[in-house]
């Protein structure tokens, strides 16, 4: 196909990426870009900080303008430009001024389409209530700044724990709103398995955000005589009222599908287009990239959604190597992500506990509380790290971490050593950085594979935190090895305490007819008395993350 008109409808991650690309492979093209929005090319992540201050001044959200991709890439940019329709036989899109209302026509040899995912709105009684907003560009952003400003001590409702919803929370906090956050599943941030997300309930708890999980928005309500609430009272199906000034519509996103579907191409089962590994359309002139296109999950390879910025800037590329005769291959999306609320970090990468499931994939799981960076060394902050493997292979299939520092730099290389196929006994064998300021001669990530490993080997069989409160006293045993000051902390209820040190002489008092589950602090100590306990003839199994993970998961989410 020879390629002298490339079009590109979306001018942001996706759209920008490919048509930048597609210049450095193609100079003599005539490339085109198409931007509904006032801007392209901006950094939509950044716009809860600049909503909450941190990022000051609009500019610096701009990463390029049209006069600045123009001057670079020689690229025809045209802001406010909505393409409306695409007539695939001839090979031509067309295009509405949205200041004149003018339509016009521009032909193409290859099409990208980026056009991103629009927030969703379900059709909740009362949902476009004066105060209420999205979060999508910078419009949306300068929007919330006008509605907030002049009322100090406002308080904002976010509706939905996703990241958006949450870096929303904390941002309206940083600048002091009163915030509330609705959830409908039992935890924020759906790609974390329980325990890890409730790091972060208790997080926003301790920064005074209130918190209604398992609970949704039943209607938003006019204000009634005697209610102050600026935008709305806010009805949950619970039956509370939470008076809003501000509301923030975080439910997730729907890939914007409309152009493509109308132009007939293949939309696949979860609502987003259908790509091929070059990411091109059913229709071969036509590529598609970012939030709206369906991408395999590189874990399980199902189809799914994952509208991150990462991957829509590879994909932009990929389809720009395409057109141009290279080769490239999507191989897929991992789902890596990160977030900070308040103090804490929270990151994930390939798969979690209900996707594995779902996929039918065999998998152990084991969790662990290392430092990060020398304990020795002051400011070493525990991380909470969960890595899954295939049970068969050890091969890693995804990983978690929250903390107060540590958790980017082992999420990025436990992304990486997904992508590479890695198996536990790899990570075990990481040569990673050392120095006391930044890790321990024995990285976390060395130690999860090491954990793992041993599970892998026969050494230690776990426990998951979510098993004690269905274990049975006549079948099993739960047993506390910490020092009697940490008993008296707090215990697992049933437990029985023998400290470590004590273990070999105090032998008799355990039962060889039941399974002994043993834990600690972290799972630590434990699974040294589950290796003592294992070669005197016991059935014994560690509590993986022990007493750290357990306490977390369990401590009840009660709402303000
Ligand atoms: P977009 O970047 O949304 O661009 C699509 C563009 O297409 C839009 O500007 C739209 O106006 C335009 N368009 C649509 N239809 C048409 C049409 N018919 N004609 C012309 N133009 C059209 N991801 C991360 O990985 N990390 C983060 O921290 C992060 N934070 C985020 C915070 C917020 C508030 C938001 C909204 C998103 C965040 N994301 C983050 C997600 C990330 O921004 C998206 O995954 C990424 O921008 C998707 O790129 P895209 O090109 O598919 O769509």
């Amino acid at each position: 196909m020879s390629v002298q008109k490339v079009v590109v409808v979306g001018g942001v991650a996706g759209g920008a990426s490919a048509a930048a690309r597609a210049r450095r492979l193609c100079e003599d093209a005539e490339i085109t870009v198409f931007e509904r929005g006032p801007h392209v090319s901006f950094a939509n992540c950044g716009l809860p900080y600049f909503i909450g201050g941190e990022i000051v001044g609009h500019d610096s959200l701009l990463l390029q303008t049209p006069e600045s991709l123009r001057a670079r890439f020689n690229l025809d940019v045209r802001c406010q430009q909505e393409v409306v329709a695409i007539d695939r036989a001839a090979q031509r899109v067309k295009v509405r001024d949205l200041a004149t209302g003018h339509d016009y026509e521009e032909a193409y040899d290859a099409l990208i389409l980026s056009p991103g995912a629009a927030p969703l709105k379900p059709p909740i009684p009362g949902i476009d209530r004066p105060g209420h907003f999205t979060v999508r560009n910078i419009p949306d952003a300068e929007k919330i700044m006008a509605w907030l400003k002049g009322v100090p001590g406002a308080r904002a409702v976010v509706v939905g724990g996703g990241y958006v919803g949450l870096e929303m929370a904390e941002q309206l906090k940083h600048r002091g709103l009163a915030v509330t956050v609705v959830e409908a599943l039992p935890q924020v941030m759906a790609p974390l398995d329980p325990e890890m997300a409730a790091w972060l309930h208790q997080e926003l708890r301790a920064n005074g955000v209130t918190l209604h999980l398992s609970d949704c928005v039943a209607a938003f309500e006019a204000p009634a005589n005697g209610e102050q609430a600026r935008a709305s009272v806010v009805v949950l199906k619970s039956g509370k009222r939470i008076e809003a000034d501000a509301v923030i519509l975080g439910m997730g996103v729907r890939p914007e599908i409309s152009l493509a579907k109308d132009a007939g191409l293949e939309i696949g089962a979860l609502g987003g287009i259908r790509v091929n590994e070059r990411l091109q359309t059913s229709d071969p002139h036509i590529w598609a990239v970012g939030d709206a296109i369906e991408v395999r999950d590189a874990v399980t390879g199902a189809w799914s959604l994952v509208p991150l910025a990462g991957p829509a800037n590879r994909q932009g590329r990929i389809a720009a190597d395409n057109i141009f005769g290279r080769h490239s291959r999507y191989r897929g999306t991992w789902g890596t992500a990160i977030l900070r609320l308040f103090n804490l970090t929270a990151g994930c990468t390939g798969a979690n506990e209900k996707v594995l499931r779902k996929a039918g994939i065999a998998y152990q799981a084991v969790h662990l509380h290392p430092d990060s960076h020398a304990g020795y060394y002051p400011g070493a902050e525990e991380i909470a790290l969960k890595i899954l493997f295939a049970s068969d292979t050890g091969k890693l299939l995804g990983a978690q971490a929250v903390a107060r520092a540590g958790v980017d730099k082992r999420i990025d290389v436990l992304a990486t050593a997904l992508m590479s196929g890695l198996t536990v006994q790899d990570l075990a064998e990481l040569e990673l950085a050392y120095a006391p300021p930044y890790g321990s001669a024995r990285d976390p990530v060395n130690l999860a594979g090491m954990i793992a490993s041993n599970v892998l080997a026969g050494d230690v069989d776990v426990a998951q935190w979510s098993e004690v409160a269905a274990l049975a006293s006549d079948t099993a045993l739960l047993l506390d090895v910490r020092t009697d000051e940490e008993r008296r902390k707090g215990s697992i209820s049933g437990s029985i305490h023998i400290p470590l040190h004590q273990l070999r002489s105090r032998l008799a008092e355990l039962p060889k007819d039941r399974e002994i589950i043993v834990y600690c602090r972290s799972g630590h100590r434990s699974y040294y008395a589950c290796r003592m306990l294992v070669q005197r003839g016991f059935r014994a199994r560690n509590l993986t993350g022990s007493y750290r993970t357990w306490k977390t998961a369990t401590t009840v989410d009660a709402p303000h």
